[in-house]
């Protein structure tokens, strides 16, 4: 990682300062966590900066790194999380569920599949 790279990420907001996540259905994101890829230590949304893009009224995209104060490690992180309280975060080539807290149950569905069903709703509306 470069200088240019670390400037980048520094100026980023913290996760903290990004949410809550709105839906328009009510559904809140108010915090999220991750574990770092290294030592697999909990890295608290204070620790975790980037950028947040609603991609549309159902699903907010997260992109940013996690700061290890442990092991010293960035762990980078994206994660989709949609209104009906499914999430996903990327890992490797795959996605899989993350670990975030809202103020809606969490649902155990196939939530990339329900995600591109909401998507192509959209998109046909
Ligand atoms: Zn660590």
């Amino acid at each position: 990682m470069t200088d240019t790279d670390l400037r980048k990420i520094a100026s980023m907001s913290t996760v903290s300062q990004l949410l809550p996540f709105l839906f328009k259905n009510g559904s809140r994101i108010h915090e999220i966590g991750m574990s770092c890829g290294k030592c697999g230590k909990d890295i608290p949304a204070a620790q975790i900066k980037g950028t947040a893009d609603q991609i549309n009224e159902h699903c907010t995209a997260f992109t940013g790194k996690g700061f290890c104060y442990e092991c010293r490690t960035i762990t980078p992180v994206e994660c989709h999380f949609a209104d009906d309280g499914s999430f996903l975060s990327r890992s490797g080539t795959g996605w899989r569920r993350g670990i975030i807290t809202m103020d809606y149950p969490w649902l155990l569905v196939n939530a990339w599949r329900r995600l591109r069903t909401l998507v192509a709703k959209k998109d046909k509306a």
